[in-house]
């Protein structure tokens, strides 16, 4: 195919056909079993590196050649999120609908930095938002805007925070003082806003939890009384529902009575944890939600919406525009009373139309179906945690009161160590760890969209099997 050709759409778009097809046609057959690819990759870090070429080709080459190296390449070198094995960390599987509304994202290529320049961008995002928003069941002066990450999504939070503590400090800078409070358990994404927002780490108060890994609202309120008394301006607090290493659920209303009577900003993440108050048994866990400033939860972590998607609900907008809103001449565009332009609600410019994937999935699966899988997946891990429980080689070292298990072997953190990398060896079955308590403990994390309850049964005796 001569260069030239490149330069004409119809043959382009041709290309394109040829190849979306066989693409889509293997996409639908990984994600109907991805069980027949290691879920980790037999791979050395820098082995892909050197098997890719050090410069960019110089001249076209057909799409398929590029195909043919996502096989050859690609693959071995990909950890399977989507593996039903996969219960490491947190799971984020993608689904059919999901891939289906990236890939028109995609296509579509719209940027709404404004209204204009995105109108169903921004107004479906607003309405999925809404949707969610009530399958959550936070009041409906919550406001919603997609991010990348929880990560983003909290910086936002506690930019905000920082805004209605210190009006001035878009001018002035950040006001030194400004004291923000999280547990020993919380996300370090948190901290690693107030160190991006220039809050510093040293006026995070990370307060020491409960038994089931809670923050202590006790600690909260004297550690607040105490650097009022040091005359610090304490602004924000996380709440955590689901942490990371244990999937703790932080007491919201207990934090949120201390936060209004010291008018701080609650702020809670729930990135993985959220999901699951859309079925109605567990949607105790959002108790007191409803009084927080602001809420993040990630549809790609626990609803098989692909990455990346962080939806972040707050009762303050007007302190996000504050905080963002710097409009250039080349951006204005005319006032309209229903025009939201996004770009006020945040510190990037360009967004993509991530709500897409997210529409496509709610619908696709509905309320009832997502509820459904969420539920097995809690329903598993009880289950699970009880044969772990009732096998006396084995202590299970935290609550489990979402799909995460945690546990180790009665032994030393190196058998720990060596009994994971066994497991994980298999290449059916990745899971990682964590530390409680001083002891090094194995995490077995459930939240794969392919995953059955014989995969959990799988991972539990590769786990025996490697004592
Ligand atoms: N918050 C919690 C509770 C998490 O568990 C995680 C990641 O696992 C994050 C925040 C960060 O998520 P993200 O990768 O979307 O920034």
């Amino acid at each position: 195919m001569s260069d030239s050709s490149r330069l004409d759409s119809t043959q382009v778009a041709e290309d394109f056909r040829r190849a979306a097809h066989q693409a889509v046609d293997w996409i639908a057959d990984y994600l109907a079993d991805p069980r027949e690819y290691p879920v980790l990759p037999a791979v050395q870090p820098g082995e892909l590196t050197d098997r890719l070429p050090q410069s960019g080709p110089e001249t076209g080459e057909p799409i398929e050649r590029s195909l043919e190296d996502f096989q050859k390449l690609i693959l071995p070198a990909t950890t399977h999120w989507n593996h039903p094995g996969f219960m490491a960390f947190f799971g984020s599987s993608a689904s059919g609908p999901g891939v289906l509304g990236e890939m028109l994202c995609a296509a579509l290529n719209t940027n709404a930095m404004v209204w204009k320049s995105g109108p169903a961008s921004t107004e479906l995002e607003q309405t999925v938002l809404g949707w969610y928003r009530q399958w959550l069941g936070l009041p409906e002066d919550f406001f919603g805007v997609i991010y990348d990450t929880a990560s983003m999504s909290s910086t936002h939070a506690m930019a905000a925070a920082r805004q209605l503590a210190d009006p001035e400090c878009r001018q002035r800078g950040t006001r030194s003082g400004l004291t923000a409070y999280i547990s020993t358990q919380t996300h370090s994404s948190i901290e690693k806003a107030a160190i991006a927002l220039g809050i510093g780490q040293e006026n995070v108060r990370k307060l020491e939890v409960d038994d089931e890994y809670r923050m202590r609202p006790d600690l909260l309120a004297s550690a607040i009384e105490q650097d009022l008394a040091a005359g610090r301006k304490p602004f924000f607090v996380t709440a955590t529902v689901g942490t990371t290493s244990t999937t703790s659920i932080d007491p919201v209303p207990e934090i949120a009575d201390i936060a209004e009577q010291h008018g701080l900003w609650l702020h809670v993440d729930s990135a993985y944890g959220g999901a699951a108050a859309i079925v109605p048994e567990l949607h105790h866990i959002f108790k007191g939600v409803d009084r927080a400033q602001s809420v993040v939860t990630n549809p790609h972590k626990w609803l098989f919406t692909p990455s990346d998607c962080s939806v972040f609900y707050t009762r303050r907008p007007d302190m996000l525009r504050e905080a963002f809103s710097l409009i250039p001449e080349y951006l204005r565009t005319k006032d309209h009373p229903r025009a939201v332009n996004l770009m006020d609600y945040g510190l990037q410019l360009g967004r993509r139309f991530r709500s897409l994937k997210l529409w496509f999935v709610m619908r696709y699966f509905g309320h009832q179906g997502l509820q459904q899988i969420l539920r097995n997946h809690v329903q598993w891990a009880q289950d699970l945690a009880a044969q772990i429980r009732a096998d006396s080689r084995f202590e299970i070292m935290a609550p489990a009161p979402l799909s995460v298990v945690c546990f180790r072997l009665r032994s030393t953190d190196e058998a720990n160590h060596r009994l994971i990398d066994k497991v994980n060896a298999s290449g059916k079955v990745f899971l990682s760890g964590t530390v409680l308590k001083g002891k090094y403990t194995i995490r077995l994390a459930i939240g794969n969209i392919g995953t059955t309850w014989a995969d959990v049964e799988q991972a539990w005796n590769l786990v025996k099997a490697a004592i």
